[in-house]
């Protein structure tokens, strides 16, 4: 191994990684997942070794093990799954990064990735530990602000409410949302314990939709005014309710659908969907892939907000790469508050 590789560095030989083993049918179960340990291929010119400290675990995740076309590929039979993930460069043969920089990158799922320097982008730990710019500085948040600002077009004096609202997304969708200048902001979560954590963090009113019909809780909360933007995490009944509360002129956000994730049938529509015509609503799906050019400026609004306390984030962080399949279970249960994180 050449240049840039450092005095002191330890290179490892092998890797151990997390391999899809089988599809899961419905919700995954831990005979999908295989713990095994690969060589590391031989660092090229250009390339860089990273040693992961976090790997993020994420619900899209669940449709990439399916055999299905979709915007993102499925994940091979057999072969490391990926995603995010944030790590050191412990040894490096490109002029582009050096040792001991902090990168983000997409191959997760592994103690150790060797990639092309050009495929990581450097973070500046000064702002915040590595573990947010999986988060609050990555691109969960850069989801959560897209979102609310360039898809549902939020503005200043309007209504919110945000599903999934406890979760790494949702939590930050509701506080964006408040330090622009939202009215009322109003969040559903799956336990108590969320919606007290939801109410800590300046959301105005949220509920359990275990606790009852969606459609009623949120009328309740939403009053006579209603919500002039729903952010959609889930789908589903979620959505169905939201429809029946926008009020003329309301947009959705269709952010995910996690509801319908583990669904082995389709899944019926809002039964209420003409309702989007007499109230002229604007539903709107994206993918945060097609707001990457406002990473910069999120970044600096983001810090900003963390800095002077206006925004808080929370973390689930479960330790050892073993661990990663269960804690992917558990998100899909939601065993999760903000952000559901693997620590290697
Ligand atoms: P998250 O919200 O931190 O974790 C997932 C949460 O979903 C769980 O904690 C659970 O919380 C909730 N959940 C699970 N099953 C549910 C159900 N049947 N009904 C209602 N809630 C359920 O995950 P995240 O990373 O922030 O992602 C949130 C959503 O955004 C997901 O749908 C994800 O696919 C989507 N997303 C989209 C993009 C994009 O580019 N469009 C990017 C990132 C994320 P409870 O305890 O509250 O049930």
């Amino acid at each position: 191994m050449s240049a840039n590789t450092g005095e002191t560095a330890t290179i490892p030989a092998l890797t151990r990684e997390i391999q899809l083993a089988s599809r899961p049918h419905g919700r995954p179960v831990p005979a999908n997942f295989r713990l095994t340990e690969t060589n590391l291929p031989e660092l090229q010119d250009g390339q860089v070794l990273v040693r992961n400290l976090y790997i993020s675990v994420d619900p899209y995740m669940r449709g990439r093990m399916n055999d299905v076309k979709s915007y993102s590929a499925p994940f091979k039979l057999d072969e490391a799954m990926e995603g995010g993930a944030v790590g050191e460069v412990i040894a490096s043969r490109s002029s582009e990064r050096t040792v001991g920089d902090t990168v983000v990158h997409a191959l997760g799922w592994r103690g150790y990735a060797v990639l092309d320097a050009a495929a990581t982008s450097p973070v500046n730990t000064d702002l915040a530990p590595a573990s947010a710019f999986l988060g609050a500085l990555g691109m969960t948040g850069l989801t959560a602000y897209a979102g609310l600002l360039k898809v549902a077009e939020f503005k200043s004096g309007e209504v919110v409410f945000v599903s999934g609202a406890a979760g790494a997304v949702g939590s930050l969708v509701g506080q964006i949302a408040k330090a622009k200048g939202a009215s009322r902001v109003i969040g559903s979560a799956g336990s108590a314990e969320k919606v007290a954590r939801l109410l800590e963090l300046g959301f105005d009113a949220a509920f359990d939709y275990h606790d009852g019909p969606v459609a009623e809780q949120l009328a309740g909360a939403a009053g006579e005014r209603g919500i002039d933007v729903y952010f959609d995490n889930v789908g589903g009944e979620h959505l169905e309710a939201a429809l029946g509360t926008l009020t003329v002129g309301g947009r959705v956000a269709m952010c995910g659908a996690i509801s319908q994730y583990n669904s082995t049938e389709p899944t019926p529509a809002p039964r209420n969907l003409m309702q989007a015509i007499g109230k002229q609503l604007t539903l709107k799906g994206f993918l945060v892939g097609g707001y990457w050019q406002h990473m910069a400026e999120y970044v600096g609004t983001m810090s900003g907000w963390l800095d002077d306390g206006t925004v808080r984030y929370d973390e689930t962080v479960v330790d050892g790469l073993d661990n990663a399949p269960q804690a992917f279970m558990d998100l899909l249960d939601g065993a999760n508050t903000g952000k559901m994180l693997v620590r290697i």
